[in-house]
């Protein structure tokens, strides 16, 4: 199976250097608005006389010579770089078109622009070779696999990052038997990160919610400096670097619990959450965007396909906290404050997410089994009754919502970033005034 794998390395920048990644990164910004405002321009050209239409990709590159005589300091970026931006953005307004994702939005200037680097960049000893930039001091703290396809580099705050992506072929997996021991439920949860069917418990962070008192404080101090002076930059590095610290835990936390589940489980069932939903509902938001469960839910999703196994998203409208996992009896009505599940039917007691955990296997387990009898009706991949994870996902788990199952993760994801910013609005450090796009 051919994966790509992204490498991440800290370069360090001479002052020159520093300025010329800066203009890069600028200008790649600066296409991409360029381009967005003149295919919006277009659309409305269009829409007057026959049929609104918009230019991708090709039309986009065929633009951009003219663009660099129009703005000559893009001249300063690698022309291929700028090629990349007109590929992306006519990628984002195919997913747009395609339900996907909304309408690209202007990027805006935040210290986090990022360009790809298709070719002609190459990895030396101690350095990174970048075109219209030069050797670049990289520290590379881990060896790359695979083959080394395209780079990016990706500004963030005052640092700078380069991500390699690499091409790499993973061992086909053993075929493995569907183990129903092996198959639990995880309930994603705002007081523990989340339960598992099996009785473990990982608790969550708090990391935002621990900076929180930092972060309103270093913002206040920020808003009180004069725009444009160098103790306001200062300021605005000490806010960027703490945002930097908080992502960086979280991200770290996320890789550790989806690593260590992915090597005790064969099959994890979760729920199809609503992040959205949920973080509208204001007690709930800042809890649900410092444990981020899109990210961890992304993370825990490729590394078990790549092992073979599978995460298999149920129905969030599944009522998997109302229902009694011993005896099957619903509950009409459950607040969020019940945190212990007391059935009336049966009489058992049980923690409310434990009882969600165990519920969300069975239904889990329920829609495997089905699958698995229809795979035997059909004949197929069905050796010594093993089952290939991966074929069997693609090929009938989604087959009736696949689409809707991929809109759904991926917008999650956005929605998921778009509701975090929302809650840190108020520690929203750009100048509006300075900027040209809106
Ligand atoms: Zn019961």
């Amino acid at each position: 199976m051919l994966i790509n794998k992204g490498f991440k390395f800290r370069i360090y920048p001479t002052k020159e250097q520093n300025q010329s990644l800066r203009q890069c990164g600028g200008n790649a910004r600066f296409t991409y608005n360029m381009l967005l405002e003149r295919n919006i321009q277009y659309y409305e050209e269009t829409k007057q006389i026959d049929k609104a239409k918009f230019h991708f990709q090709n039309d986009m590159i065929n633009s951009l010579p003219e663009l660099k005589q129009e703005f000559e300091w893009l001249n300063l970026s690698f022309s291929q770089s700028l090629q990349q931006v007109a590929r992306q953005l006519s990628q984002a307004l195919t997913n747009c078109f395609q339900h996907q994702s909304g309408f690209p939005q202007f990027k805006k200037k935040q210290n986090d622009d990022s360009f790809a680097v298709p070719q002609k960049w190459r990895l030396g000893k101690g350095f990174v070779f970048i075109p219209k930039v030069g050797e670049v001091k990289m520290k590379k703290h881990r060896p790359l696999q695979g083959k080394p396809k395209s780079l990016t580099v990706i500004q963030d705050g005052e640092q700078w990052f380069v991500s390699i992506l690499c091409e790499v072929n993973l061992k086909e997996k053993e075929k493995e038997s569907f183990d129903p021991e092996k198959c639990v439920g995880i309930d994603l949860g705002i007081k523990e990160f989340a339960v598992i069917s099996d009785e473990t418990i990982i608790p969550s962070m708090k990391t935002l919610r621990k900076n929180l008192k930092r972060l309103k404080r270093t913002q206040r101090k920020l808003s009180k400096k004069v725009k444009g002076s160098s103790n306001r930059n200062k300021q605005k590095r000490r806010l960027q670097a703490i945002h930097r610290n908080v992502r960086n835990i979280r991200k770290d936390f996320h890789h550790k619990v989806s690593f260590d589940m992915r090597t005790k489980y064969q099959v994890i069932v979760m729920e199809d959450l609503n992040i959205q939903g949920m973080l509208k509902n204001h007690k709930l938001a800042l809890s649900i965007s410092d444990s981020g469960w899109g990210q961890f839910t992304r993370f825990l999703q490729y590394k078990m396909e790549w092992e073979g196994k599978m995460v298999l998203k149920i129905d969030r409208w599944y009522a998997s906290s109302k229902i009694c996992s011993e005896c099957g009896a619903k509950k009409v009505e459950l607040s969020l404050n019940d945190r212990v599940y007391i059935c009336e039917e049966c009489g058992c007691v049980m923690d409310r997410d434990f009882n969600a955990s165990l519920n969300i296997r069975a239904e889990g387990i329920r829609l495997l089994e089905e699958m698995l009898k229809i795979l035997a009706e059909e004949n197929l991949e069905l050796e010594n009754g093993s089952i290939d994870f991966n074929n069997y996902r693609k090929e009938n788990l989604l087959v009736d919502s696949e689409e809707g199952e991929e809109q759904s993760s991926s917008v999650a994801c956005g929605e998921f970033s778009s509701g975090l910013e929302e809650i840190l609005s108020e520690t929203k450090f750009d100048e509006s005034g300075k900027r040209r796009f809106r």
